[in-house]
Order: C-alpha cells, then sequence, then structure tokens
C-alpha cells in the first residue's frame, strides 16, 4: 500500500466517498455555525453569524 503524505490541515476540510470529493465547511467555535471559506484577500474562513474568522495556511507571514 503506497503511502502518501497528505496534509493534514487541508484534509480536515474535505470528505471522500466513493470518487466524489466534497468541500467540508468548518464550523465556528464560537457559536457553531457553518463557516464561509474566502480567498481573498487571504485565505480565511469566517463566520457570517459572529463574525469569528480564522485565518488558514500559514503561520505568521
Ligand atoms: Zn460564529
Amino acid at each position: 500500500m503506497p503511502k502518501q503524505e497528505t496534509k493534514a490541515s487541508v484534509r480536515i476540510y474535505y470528505e471522500i466517498s466513493g470518487d466524489k470529493i466534497k468541500l467540508k465547511n468548518k464550523k465556528c467555535p464560537r457559536c457553531g455555525s457553518v463557516m464561509g471559506h474566502h480567498l481573498k484577500p487571504t485565505e480565511r474562513w469566517a463566520c457570517g453569524k459572529c463574525g469569528y474568522t480564522e485565518f488558514a495556511g500559514k503561520k505568521g507571514k
């Protein structure tokens, strides 16, 4: 069985069922609502309900 390196941080957001890959949205840790994914100006997850924002990817600069 070949071992594939997968980025854990990315893997969390996808669910593979059969041959389909579906994006699994994060849930807001503050209010539990589904968070929106935004790529601009920087990749982040934002909750439309309470305004909680979590930045994805790089730490710092
Ligand atoms: Zn929220």
